[in-house]
C-alpha cells in the first residue's frame, strides 16, 4: 500500500509525525504538509504566486502552500504513481458538523478524493495532542481494518477522542452535526490605535443528538462521517425547475 500523508497544521506538527510514524510500517508512505499551520484554509488553492517544494531531514516535503496546494502538487508533480490512500492529520483539534466546511484537514483529503483516491481526515477530538500517539495507532488500525473495504472514492471524516489506546475501541458511524452561527469577530487595538479583529470561536452546538459526530466523541467514541461533496440544494433546485417551467 502507498499512502500520501498530508495535514493543515504544517509539516512540524505532532500530529502527522504521529502519523507517519504509524503508517510507516504498513504502508509506503509520503508526507507533503504545508510549511506552517494553515488552520481554516479549506479547500483554498494558491493562483497568485509558484509553489515550491522542499524536503526536510525526515524526508518530509513541505510547501509554501495550503492544505489543497500541497496534496494538488503531490499527486500531479512529486509523486510518479497514484497513491492508494491519502490520509490527512492528525489535527490538532476536532472537525465535526459545520467547522468541514472550514477545515483544511478536511480539505487535504477532499483533495485526494477529487482525484479518485479513497481519503481519510483525521482529527483528534479536544486540542492540545494529548494521547496522540494513541490516536495513530487507532488511526493505523482503522485503515488496516477498512482499507480493502472503502469505497473508491470515498472520503471519510475520522474525529478520534484523546484517550489512551485500550480506551479506543468504540466506532460509530456518524452524520456530521450542526453548530449555531459562529461568535462575533473580536475587537481589539493595534499599536497605533486602530481596530483589528480576531476571528472569533465558533458557535456552540445547536445538532449534536444521537447519530452525529458531536454525539460520538463526546460519549467516547471515535467518529466516521462519510462525506460527499455535491453541494446541490435538491429540494430547492426542484422547487425552482417548477418555478421557471
Ligand atoms: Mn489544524
Amino acid at each position: 500500500m502507498r499512502i500520501l500523508i498530508s495535514n493543515d497544521d504544517g509539516y512540524l506538527a505532532p500530529g502527522i509525525n504521529a502519523l507517519a510514524e504509524a503508517l510507516a510500517p504498513i504502508a509506503e508512505i509520503v508526507v507533503v504538509a504545508p510549511d506552517s499551520n494553515r488552520s481554516g484554509a479549506s479547500n483554498s488553492l494558491s493562483l497568485d504566486r509558484p509553489l515550491s517544494v522542499q524536503r526536510a531531514a525526515n524526508g518530509f516535503y513541505f510547501v509554501n502552500g495550503t492544505p489543497s496546494d500541497c496534496v494538488h502538487v503531490a499527486l500531479t508533480a512529486v509523486l510518479d504513481y497514484k497513491p492508494d490512500l491519502v490520509v490527512s492529520g492528525i489535527n490538532n483539534g476536532p472537525n465535526m458538523g459545520d467547522d468541514t466546511l472550514y477545515s483544511g484537514t478536511v480539505a487535504a483529503a477532499t483533495e485526494g478524493f477529487l482525484f479518485g483516491i479513497p481519503s481519510i481526515a483525521f482529527s483528534q477530538g479536544a486540542y492540545g495532542w494529548e494521547h496522540i500517539e494513541d490516536a495513530a495507532r487507532h488511526a493505523r488500525d482503522l485503515v488496516q481494518r477498512f482499507y480493502e473495504e472503502l469505497p473508491r472514492p470515498c472520503l471519510w471524516n475520522v474525529n478520534i477522542p484523546n484517550r489512551p489506546y485500550e480506551q479506543l475501541k468504540a466506532v460509530a458511524a456518524t452524520r456530521l452535526g450542526r453548530r449555531h452561527q459562529s461568535e462575533p469577530v473580536i475587537r481589539a487595538k493595534d499599536p497605533r490605535g486602530r481596530d483589528i479583529y480576531w476571528i472569533g470561536p465558533p458557535g456552540a452546538c445547536k445538532d449534536a443528538g444521537e447519530g452525529t459526530d458531536f454525539h460520538a466523541v463526546a460519549n467516547g467514541k471515535t467518529s466516521i462521517t462519510p462525506l460527499q461533496i455535491d453541494l446541490t440544494h435538491t429540494s430547492q433546485l426542484s422547487a425552482l425547475a417548477k418555478a421557471l417551467a
